[in-house]
Formats: structure tokens, C-alpha cells, sequence
């Protein structure tokens, strides 16, 4: 779960990271009346599940009560990348020396977690990864040992930092290091951390993702509250489904996470764009894939389904009959192409050879079943 700018302020805040003071406002009246209350001048800044507000116009400075009022009506409602704000965080606004850069992850092939420190901060740490990778500072962390000060404060070392900024940078590296584990989240940003004219490190911005598994560990109810939720991921979780949703146009059905991503990959490969992702898990009875053909009929970009189903305990003419007769269940907007392998393969595609037409395709593997969704979906 992403967290916005000022929950993961305030989540930092509980761990003693210095953020600026301020407040959430969803009207240009009780913008103005936050700023009042802060003092000028402050920063306006529009809350999304999105970076790249300020490149995009949503964050603005304002240094009196009109220039708040023009930057709320105007940021309110304004669509940053597909995300419409419906929120304003008004802090203080800071007096910048410095930006730097600086976050923990996990990472995965280490079985370690990985803070990244850099001196080119505010900017797309991707882009400072591409061109400029020795600035970059990268740091391993055992979460058993946990992270030191000395350890801390050798890292800062290596990230060639002003002086000035050393002392703040380790207090804030290992508080965020605790906020990282303490906290279960999979990923704490500070882009920018700033060094402040008046030599304070400070966290101007705030990007969090937490551990959704950890949710029972937590009171994380307010931060669930302003989640954007997907109405088709909403409609495949009642059904039991696991779905992900995706921005393409191939409609994708298959059994098994694995052999579902991979079905995502080669949607992906062969120039499609896969709609989503969904597991309809080990079984392939008609009651789940008639649950799961529906919730891909509902997604209208969807242009064309791709059903991939390797049969292992589930034998393929069971899987056959189940498509067939889901299929006379759900009235199909979009032409179909079903690859079945696996136990019994040959037995299931008989039967599915009796229902075949020009909606109905049927595919010996993975890699043409992927191509004619995507050639069927350009057609139709
Ligand atoms: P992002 O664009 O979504 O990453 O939003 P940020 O919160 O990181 O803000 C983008 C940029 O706006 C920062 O890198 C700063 O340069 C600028 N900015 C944000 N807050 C302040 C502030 O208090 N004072 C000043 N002078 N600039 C700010
Ligand atoms: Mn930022």
C-alpha cells in the first residue's frame, strides 16, 4: 500500500525525522486558513499516489494568502499522470542549501535490504542512476545486525555530502532505517532530503509503500481510507480471484501465479499489452471460469482474452468442459484464444475443437496462443 506525501511525513515524524510542520486541506477556504495558521510563506503541494507533482505543476510556493488561494483552486482537481487530487498538504516552506537523495528497499538477489545516499537529489534518482551511477552511494544492511551510526556515518562519508550536512544526514539515515523495519514497509524515499540555508537536514518530500502483509500488526485504517480503488480489482476480489489490473488490452486468464505472470510476459513480448493479471488457481471449474471470464467482460478496454491453462491435477477435459460451459454462461464481448497443455491436454482440446469459430481459437502453446490474442485484439 502507497501512503501519500503527508501520511508518510507523519510516519516519519513518529520516528523523529525533522519534516516540516502543516496540514491536510481538501478546499481552497481551509487552504488558506492552514496557511494562515502555519505562517508565510509555504509550500501547496497536491497529494497523489504519484511523483513528479512539482515537474507537472503541483507544488507551488506562496508567499501570502491570495497566491495560496490561486495555487489551491488551480492544483485542486488538476490530473497529475491519470491521478485527479482531491488533497493539499500547506507546510512551511523551507529554505533550501542543498537536495540530496535518500531511501531503503529490499533487495531481493542479496536477501539483504539496500539503502541508496546521493548529493543529486530532487531529480529522478533513475535518471542520476543512468548517468551519473558513481554518485550514488549504495549500502547493504544485514536486519539482523540493524543499522549503526558508524556505519551510518562511513556511508555519508561515501556519498560526498556537504560537511555541513554529515551530523543530520546519520541522525536521519538511522531513524529511517527504523521507520523502514519498525514501520513494515517495502520501500521509504526522501527525495529531496535537503540541507536548510541554516544548516538543518530536513525531509521535504516523503514516498512510502507498506507491507501489506503487516497490515495486522498495524492501525493502518486512515492510511486504507484514501487508497484509489480499482473497481475491477474490487469485483475479482469478492469473486476470490487474484487480480491484478493492468493498463493493456489483452484479457488474461491462467491457472498458477507463475504461469499467470508468465503469461503477462509473453502477451508483453509478442508487442501486446497485457490487461491484467489473474490467477484463477489450481482448479479450472466452470464456476471460477465463468467468475473470471466475466470480470475480464467488464473491463472495457479489454480486446481480446487469452485463457492459458496447464493442466496438472486437474486433467484437461475437466478444464474443457469448465471454458465450455462458463462460455455458455457469459455473454463474450471479445474473441478468445485458449492454449490447454499439460495432463490429458489432447482429450480437452477435443472437446474445445467442437466449440471453435473465428471468436473461438484454440492454440497448441504459449507463444502463438500469445500472438493471435494480440492480432485478434488489433481486429476486432
Ligand atoms: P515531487 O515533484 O512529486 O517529487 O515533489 P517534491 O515534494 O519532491 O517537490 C518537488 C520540488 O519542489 C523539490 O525538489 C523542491 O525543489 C521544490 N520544493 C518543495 N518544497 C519546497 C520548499 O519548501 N521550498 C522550496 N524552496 N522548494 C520546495
Ligand atoms: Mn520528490
Amino acid at each position: 500500500m502507497d501512503l501519500l506525501e503527508y501520511q508518510g511525513k507523519q510516519l516519519f515524524a513518529e520516528y523523529g525525522i525533522p519534516v516540516s510542520p502543516g496540514h491536510a486541506v481538501f478546499t481552497v477556504q481551509e487552504a488558506v486558513e492552514a496557511a494562515d495558521r502555519i505562517g508565510y510563506p509555504v509550500v501547496v503541494k497536491a497529494q497523489v499516489h504519484v511523483g513528479g507533482r512539482g515537474k507537472a505543476g503541483g507544488i507551488q510556493l506562496a508567499s501570502d494568502a491570495d497566491s495560496v488561494r490561486t495555487h489551491a483552486l488551480d492544483i485542486l482537481g488538476m490530473d497529475i499522470r491519470g491521478h485527479v487530487v482531491a488533497t493539499l498538504w500547506i507546510e512551511r516552506a523551507s529554505d533550501i542549501a542543498e537536495e540530496y537523495y535518500a531511501s531503503f528497499t529490499l533487495d531481493r538477489s542479496a536477501k539483504l535490504d539496500l539503502g541508496l545516499l546521493s548529493a543529486r537529489g530532487g531529480v529522478d534518482i533513475e535518471q542520476v542512476a543512468a548517468e551519473e551511477p558513481d554518485a550514488i552511494a549504495r549500502l547493504h544492511v544485514d536486519p539482523v545486525d540493524g543499522l549503526s551510526e558508524a556505519v551510518a556515518r562511513e556511508w555519508v562519508g561515501r556519498a560526498n555530502l556537504n560537511p555541513a550536512a554529515t551530523d543530520g544526514t546519520v541522525d536521519v539515515l538511522v531513524k529511517l532505517y527504523r521507520a523502514y523495519v519498525d514501520g513494515d514497509a517495502d520501500l521509504v524515499e526522501i527525495n529531496p532530503l535537503i540541507l536548510t540555508t541554516d544548516g538543518r537536514v530536513h525531509a521535504l518530500d516523503a514516498k512510502v509503500t507498506l507491507d501489506d502483509n503487516a497490515a495486522f500488526r498495524h492501525e493502518w485504517s486512515e492510511y486504507e481510507a484514501t487508497q484509489e480503488r480499482d473497481e475491477r480489482e474490487e469485483a475479482a476480489h469478492a469473486k476470490g480471484l487474484q487480480y491484478v489490473g493492468l493498463d493493456g488490452y489483452v484479457g488474461i486468464i491462467a491457472n498458477g501465479a507463475g504461469l499467470a505472470m508468465s503469461t503477462v510476459d509473453i502477451v508483453s513480448q509478442v508487442g501486446g499489452e497485457p490487461a491484467n493479471f489473474l490467477d484463477i488457481g489450481g482448479g479450472a471449474n466452470a464456476d471460477v471460469m465463468a467468475n473470471a471470464l466475466e470480470v475480464i467482460n467488464n473491463d472495457a478496454e479489454v480486446k481480446s482474452i487469452f485463457i492459458n491453462i496447464f493442466g496438472g491435477i486437474t486433467k484437461g477435459e475437466e478444464v474443457a468442459n469448465g471454458i465450455v460451459q462458463a462460455l455458455g454462461r457469459v455473454e463474450i464481448r471479445s474473441p478468445i484464444v485458449i492454449r490447454l497443455d499439460g495432463t490429458n491436454a489432447d482429450e480437452g482440446r477435443a472437446i474445445l475443437a467442437a466449440h471453435e469459430s473465428d471468436r473461438l481459437v484454440s492454440q497448441p502453446t504459449m507463444i502463438d496462443a500469445a500472438r493471435k490474442a494480440v492480432a485478434m485484439a488489433g481486429a476486432s
